[in-house]
């Protein structure tokens, strides 16, 4: 599941990373974040279909503090979705909380020393030290494979956009999310790809601005009548230009269309 860039079927993994790509591009989404949230969903996937069956996985997992909070429900959905009877996220959770309780335990009932002020100025009271390894969850190992993904998608769409055909095709889509955006202008070296992200970034927010206006306008008593238009969805659209799609939470049947009755 971990993508290397340097392994020897390099050129595979970017075939399918043009496909998932323009999967995206068609949809009217970010193909990044696209791409990510499908990778995301095959990871979570794998990981209850088989991975957590690995004692060196379920040991990363566990040790990682479990899923992050997105990521932790999108597995409890996809477990919902493809195995009616599904039990991999309670055996996850009972693991993770059997580990908490030594955590709680250290958990010190005593309050800190305050630290004495020489000059008499009041101090805050000393903090006390952090002991719950689980709390930080920057251990997920969902977010991990996915900032591998997330270079490894910019690096080909970098290259896909020296190309007339996708370039056009790009021009005419919604583009790079606001996020996207700037880690792809902080990465690439390809003056072309960033002019092209750069232009069609200003085309899509500019109709964003003038779609949100006129969803406002209608608002408007005086033209409450009018018919609703694409602007209707405008909000949706800038909320999702801005910090990315909203948390997936349903249609996984697709995970494993053929052996959904395995489990
Ligand atoms: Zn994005
Ligand atoms: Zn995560």
């Amino acid at each position: 599941m971990t993508p290397s860039p340097q392994t020897k079927s390099k050129r595979k993994p970017a075939w399918l990373a043009k496909t998932e790509l323009e999967r995206g591009l068609a949809g009217g989404r970010c193909p990044v974040c696209w791409s990510l949230r499908r990778s995301a969903r095959r990871y979570i996937f794998s990981f209850l279909y088989e991975g957590m069956m690995s004692g060196s996985a379920r040991e990363t997992f566990l040790k990682g503090g479990g899923f992050c909070r997105e990521h932790f429900w999108q597995a409890k959905a996809i477990e919902a979705e493809c195995w009616a009877d599904g039990f991999g996220i309670a055996i996850l959770c009972e693991n993770l909380l059997d580990r908490s309780l030594n955590d709680v335990k250290q958990i010190p009932d005593s309050k800190p020393e305050k630290k004495p002020s020489l000059l008499r100025i009041p101090t805050r009271p000393a903090r006390r030290p952090a002991v719950l390894g689980l709390i930080p969850r920057s251990g997920c190992t969902v977010c991990a494979v996915l900032r591998e993904s997330e270079n490894h998608y910019l690096a080909v769409l970098e290259e896909l956009l020296e190309d007339t055909d996708f370039s056009q095709r790009y021009q005419s889509s919604a583009g790079l999310c606001f996020y996207h955006l700037q880690v792809a202008a902080g990465q690439w070296q390809s003056s072309v790809a960033l002019r092209l992200v750069k232009s069609t970034a200003d085309g899509v927010v500019r109709q964003l601005i003038a779609e949100l206006r006129e969803f406002q306008r209608k608002h408007d008593y005086q033209y409450t009548s009018e018919p609703r238009g694409p602007e209707w969805t405008s909000p949706e659209r800038a909320i999702e230009f801005l910090v990315g799609p909203m948390a997936e939470l349903a249609g996984f049947a697709d995970l494993m269309p053929t052996r959904k009755q395995d489990r």
